[in-house]
C-alpha cells in the first residue's frame, strides 16, 4: 500500500534489510530472487516456477539440486499465501545460506512488499540474490528540477532517480557585453539590461509553469557558469515556493545538455545533503531544548523507553550508530522473565553468562534467551502504538555525531514534561 509520504524509519529498515540481503552469499549458484510485479497472475509464476523445478532435475551435484529444488517450493509456498500480488509488486528471496563455513547452510526465506511498484518480472538463480531492483527504487522516489542559466541560455530539466529529461531550452537574445561601434555606452547598457531582465522574465514564468504542478518535486537546482544564475535567483523571477525549495547553486562549465548532465553527476551528493539539512535541523532543535532547558527532550535508552511507553514522546530519534540488542530472558522452570539492553557483539558473550546462573525467582539454572530485537525496531514498535514521528540520523553531520557519542544515540522531543525527570 502507497502512503505517500515514506519516513526515515521504513527507508531505513529496508536499506538495512537489503544491505543484508545484497552481502548473503550462497555456496553455489542456488539462491533464488523472484519478483513478481502488481497485474501479474500468481498462477503463471507458479508454473514458471514449476518449470524451474524441472530444470533443476538436471543440476549435477546433488546437494545444489537438492537445495535449488527446495527452495523453489518454499518460494512456491509464499507465493500461493497471495491471491493476487499487491498494489506495488512483492519480491521474494529464498535459498540455503551458510551460517558458519560449509555444510552449515540454513534455508532463509524473505518476502519484500516494496515502498514503491516495481515494474519488473524476474526470476533468477545465482550465488547471491538480486537486490540491485529493490535498491533502485529507494533511490526513485522524488523529483528534482534543475535550472541552468547564463547570459545566453537557460535549460529547464527534470531529474527522477536516474531519468533525466530536459524539458525546455531558451536562448536570451541579450546581446554580448561588448557593444557594436557607435552606440552610446550608456544606452547599450540599458537596453541589455533591459532584455536581460525581459530573458530573466520567461525564464521564471516558465520555470513557475513546469516546476510548479509537480507534486512530487523535492528541490531546485540552480545551475550554471559564472554569476548570472545569482542574479536569477535575487530578482522575483522565481515563484516564492520555488525560491524556498532551491537546494543547492552550483556551478557548471556548460548550460545545455552537458551542463544538466554535470548537476546529474552531482546530484547524489546534493540529495544526500538535503537530507542532512533536515537531520541538523532535527537535532538544532533538540540541542535548542537542552540550552534552554526546556525540560521538553529526553535522552539514554531507559529515560526515552520511559517516555514513550507514557506516551509522552512526539519525536523520536535514533542514531543509525545505534548497534543494540533488546534481549528477553527467560527462566524455563518458572515463568520468570526479564530484559536487557546490550551491544550486538556482546550477544555471545552475554548467552554463556546465563550458563549456569540460578533463576531469581525458582533459583534454578534455567534461565535462555527467549527473544533478540534490534533495540532500533524495539523502540519504533513502542513509538507506532503512541502515534510517535520516529527520525533515523545519521552520523554524518556534526549533530549527528553528538546524538550518537553524547546522548547513546537514543533520544526524544516530548509533547508533555515527564514527573521526576
Ligand atoms: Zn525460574
Amino acid at each position: 500500500m502507497s502512503t505517500g509520504k515514506k519516513t526515515s524509519l521504513e527507508l531505513f529498515k529496508l536499506r538495512k534489510t537489503l544491505n543484508t540481503l545484497a552481502s548473503k552469499e550462497g555456496r553455489a549458484t542456488e539462491l533464488i530472487s523472484l519478483y513478481v510485479p502488481h497485474g501479474k497472475q500468481i498462477s503463471d509464476a507458479l508454473s514458471m516456477l514449476r518449470d524451474e523445478y524441472g530444470t533443476a532435475s538436471n543440476i549435477k551435484s546433488t546437494t545444489t539440486r537438492k537445495n535449488v529444488q527446495e527452495a523453489i517450493v518454499k518460494v512456491q509456498q509464499r507465493l500461493k499465501l497471495f491471491k493476487e500480488p499487491p498494489e506495488n509488486g512483492l519480491v521474494i528471496f529464498c535459498g540455503a545460506i551458510p551460517q558458519n563455513g560449509a555444510g552449515s547452510e540454513r534455508m532463509e526465506t524473505y518476502v519484500i512488499v516494496p515502498l514503491e511498484p516495481i515494474k519488473i518480472y524476474l526470476y533468477r538463480c545465482d550465488s547471491r540474490f538480486h537486490t540491485e531492483h529493490l535498491q533502485e527504487l529507494l533511490r526513485e522516489k522524488e523529483t528534482y528540477g534543475i535550472l541552468l542559466i547564463d547570459s545566453s541560455e537557460a535549460t529547464i530539466a527534470t531529474l527522477q532517480g536516474k531519468r533525466m529529461e530536459i524539458v525546455r531550452e531558451f536562448t536570451s537574445g541579450v546581446p554580448g557585453k561588448t557593444r557594436a561601434g557607435g552606440q552610446s555606452a550608456r544606452r547599450y547598457e540599458r537596453l541589455r539590461d533591459q532584455r536581460l531582465q525581459e530573458y530573466f522574465t520567461r525564464v521564471g514564468q516558465h520555470a513557475n509553469e513546469i516546476f510548479l504542478p509537480i507534486e512530487t518535486l523535492k528541490g531546485l537546482i540552480l545551475a550554471g557558469p559564472g554569476p548570472t544564475k545569482y542574479d536569477f535567483e535575487k530578482g522575483e523571477y522565481l515563484n516564492y515556493m520555488l525560491k524556498n525549495k532551491i537546494l543547492d547553486t552550483i556551478d557548471t562549465a556548460y548550460v545545455e545538455e552537458q551542463g544538466v548532465k554535470e548537476v546529474v553527476d552531482r546530484a547524489p551528493e546534493i540529495m544526500r545533503k538535503v537530507r542532512y539539512i533536515e537531520e541538523k535541523q532535527i537535532m538544532q532543535q533538540f540541542l535548542y531544548e537542552i540550552g534552554h532547558d526546556t525540560g521538553m527532550i529526553t535522552y539514554g535508552e531507559a529515560e526515552v523507553r520511559r517516555a514513550l511507553e507514557a506516551g509522552a514522546v512526539k519525536t523520536l530519534l535514533l542514531s543509525e550508530g545505534v548497534d543494540l540488542l533488546r534481549v528477553t530472558v527467560k527462566c524455563t522452570a518458572c515463568s520468570y522473565q526479564e530484559q536487557h539492553t546490550i551491544k550486538s557483539q556482546m550477544l555471545t558473550s552475554f548467552e554463556q553468562s546465563l550458563v549456569g546462573k540460578a533463576c531469581p525467582k525458582c533459583q534454578a539454572p534455567s534461565l535462555v534467551i527467549a527473544e533478540t530485537q534490534d533495540v532500533i525496531d524495539d523502540l519504533a514498535q513502542i513509538a507506532e502504538y503512541a502515534n510517535t514521528d520516529v527520525e533515523i540520523i545519521s552520523s554524518e553531520t556534526e549533530e549527528g555525531q553528538m546524538l550518537k557519542n553524547a546522548f547513546g544515540g537514543i533520544a526524544a522531543m516530548l509533547r508533555f514534561k515527564m514527573q521526576g525527570s
